[in-house]
């Protein structure tokens, strides 16, 4: 949506003030065509100029997407003129001595774009206005509806969200100018046309929007946004972990590039990649946007408080440069992990409860332990961990679960519902069966379409897991990756009933009196599969979809447990064997027997370097009696 608001521009002439737009307020719909009418001098090329950025406004503001444009600098214009905006004029103006490929794909702006792939996309732009057979001409080898054409193809080479044109035909017959008409018609249905003429006849035949100008006034407006159009449209801003295989391929089609030495720093390498920029597109675009729209939709958007921050701020700038032969380092990474800071999350939870009045300006406080239940599928594929996901760890990757990088490439499909109900179940249409009631029953959300990703088919058993650690392996021998896609399609019904397995994560571990330790068991598979099979259910008894007309949605699409689930595996690990033992004695490690304080030496002798038991080094990050020490919460 573009609105236009209260705009007044003047030109100065020696002596003479002309006024030019006199307060014009004028909202645009994201794909209409409109047709500006009025006589000479009406201010209609100067609406268009201002709209396209050509153009500085006096007064009032031209507001983008809900974003103002009064802050903007002249590199926001320029990228709003060479990203947003397609121009044609009246008078085409072509380049005379290039040919009509070249004059399109020299409007081609983005950078970093081949030769070939500018070639590419100039030839289709040239096919979609009809031109596709005449593009080694030169312009005047054209007559001047296919002139014109040519610059409505060089207009929208770059995929512009808006065309504006300045009597595209006023210098046309009415046969070719028709032609010209059909185009932008047809441009009109996925973009924003804006059309100033002075063809009234041709403007009701075409257009379906005539705004009428005279003297800077708009005098009528055959289609005026309603107020309740006019509310910005919000998205789901909450979860935005990639999709994994989306992620795997971005990340593989940069390995291919270059000739990969270890999969895991390369792959960890490219991840950096794909997560910086998107860190970059969150802080520049998303931040400027949320502003504009927190009064009214905050309490949409949940505050959430870490117990580790990163400064982005500090990451964004770029050093001054002293002089042209010195080459200036941007300290990203130094920046990345020196500004992370620690919040003092129990003395906030202490004093959140004990200041009741928060409750009048949040709707709801949630609280997130990081509990990651431990669950199993069984079935006809055999026993399987499925949360937390091992994905990551078959590629050679660890999931420190508080990572940054990790949670944007996190591959997990289950989730927390959050405690209070009345933050999601009325954002949610029940397709079938009902909300989980109690801990052994858990909810499928699907996409806003109805949909869920292959991924998750693995882990619901609807497809075989041997599959994806074939794409996986292939991945890892830098094969070409071929998926067959198989039945593509499932009924509510195919998902009702599947039910996974919980077992407790204190239960890996078994005393052995002995050596009087506990030993880690998690990697007996005869051991596991006893512990599955005689885990609790968690049994799917729901689907549920966001409703087409909530914009904002809580609940991303996954497998949702209930929070008394969460809560429930950190009183059973407050109870177990091995956590009881471990608080009692705090100085010995009840895993190796040995004091911390021992170990703590150990680990400068180098030589334990080269001794590293790595299934000892996987298992540390399962269970960590350390963390339950710290998050066993007051309940
Ligand atoms: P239209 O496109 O409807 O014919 P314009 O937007 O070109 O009208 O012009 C609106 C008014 O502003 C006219 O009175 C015109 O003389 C004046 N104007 C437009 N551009 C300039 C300029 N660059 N310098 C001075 N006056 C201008
Ligand atoms: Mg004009």
């Amino acid at each position: 949506m573009l609105t236009i608001k209260d705009l007044c521009k003047q030109y100065h002439t020696g002596e003479l003030t002309q006024t030019a737009l006199d307060h014009v307020s004028l909202c645009l719909r994201d794909n209409e065509f409109v047709a500006i009418l009025g006589p000479s001098g009406s201010g209609k090329t100067t609406l268009l100029n201002v709209i396209g950025g050509l153009d500085q406004y006096d007064s009032g503001d031209l507001i983008i997407n809900g974003i103002s444009t009064k802050q903007y600098k002249d590199k926001d214009w320029d990228s709003y003129r060479n990203h947003t905006i397609g121009f044609i004029f009246q008078s085409y103006n072509l380049i005379p001595h290039q040919t009509i490929l070249a004059n399109v794909e020299l409007a081609l702006t983005i950078s970093g774009v081949s030769r070939e792939e500018r070639t590419r996309r100039a030839k289709q732009a040239l096919t979609q206005v009809g031109l596709g057979e005449q593009s080694h001409k030169l312009p005047n080898q054209l007559s001047g509806g296919q002139m014109q054409r040519v610059a409505i193809a060089r207009a929208l080479v770059n995929d512009p969200d808006i065309l504006l044109a300045d009597e595209p035909t006023g210098a046309l017959d009415s046969e070719t100018s028709i032609q010209v008409m059909d185009l932008l018609k047809q441009v009109a249905k996925e973009k924003l046309v804006v059309m100033v003429t002075h063809n009234p006849e041709l403007a009701h035949m075409y257009a379906n929007r005539i705004v009428n100008l005279k003297d800077g006034v708009i005098v009528s407006d055959s289609n005026p946004v309603s107020f309740k159009e006019e509310k910005p449209v919000h998205k789901n801003l909450g979860k935005t972990s990639m999709n994994f295989l989306t992620a795997l391929m971005l990340s593989f089609n940069n390995l291919k590039t270059k000739k990969a030495r270890t999969i895991l720093t390369s792959f960890a390498g490219s991840i950096g990649i794909i997560g910086i920029a998107l860190i970059l597109s969150i802080s520049t675009g998303v931040n400027a946007y949320i502003s504009s729209i927190e009064k009214e939709t905050l309490s949409e958007y949940p505050l959430s408080i870490q117990s580790t921050g990163i400064d982005m701020s500090a990451m964004m700038g770029e050093p001054v440069k002293k002089n042209n032969s010195e080459v200036k380092v941007v300290d990203m990474m130094e920046n990345m992990f020196s500004k992370i800071g620690s919040n003092d999350l129990k003395n906030l939870k202490a004093y959140i409860e004990e200041h009741k009045e928060i409750n009048q300006y949040a709707r709801a406080v949630e609280y997130d332990y990081g509990i990651s239940p431990q669950i199993y599928a069984n079935d006809q594929y055999g026993i399987r961990q499925v949360n937390p996901d091992a994905t990551m760890k078959k590629l050679g990757m660890g999931t420190s679960s508080n990572s940054m990088m990790s949670s944007m490439m996190n591959t997990n499909v289950f989730y927390s519902l959050p405690s209070h109900a009345s933050l999601y179940d009325d954002q949610y249409d029940v397709k079938a069966g009902h909300w989980p009631k109690n801990k052994n029953e858990c909810v499928l959300v699907l996409s806003k379409k109805g949909g869920i990703s292959d991924f998750m088919l693995y882990t619901l058993g609807l497809r075989d897991p041997a599959q994806l650690d074939q794409i996986l392996k292939a991945f890892s021998e830098e094969k070409n990756i071929k998926v067959t896609t198989g039945k593509q399609g499932y009924r509510y019904n195919d998902l009702l009933g599947i039910t996974f397995k919980v077992v407790n994560a204190s239960s890996y571990y078994q005393y052995d009196d002995t050596y009087k330790v506990y030993k880690d068991k998690s990697n007996d598979t005869n051991y596991i599969n006893s512990l599955v099979q005689n885990g609790s259910d968690l049994k799917i008894v729901g689907v549920v979809q966001p409703k087409e007309s909530t914009n904002a949605s809580m609940l991303a699409m996954g497998i949702y447990y209930p929070y008394s689930l969460a809560t429930s595996t950190i009183k059973d690990a407050r109870n177990s064997q091995i956590v009881k033992a471990q608080l009692e004695n705090k100085n010995i490690n009840v895993i190796t027997g040995q004091s911390f304080n021992d170990q703590s030496q150990k680990s400068f002798d180098l030589s334990s370097m080269f001794q590293v038991d790595n299934n000892a080094l996987k298992n540390a990050f399962q269970f960590d009696t350390s963390k339950v020490n710290i998050s066993i919460p007051q309940m």
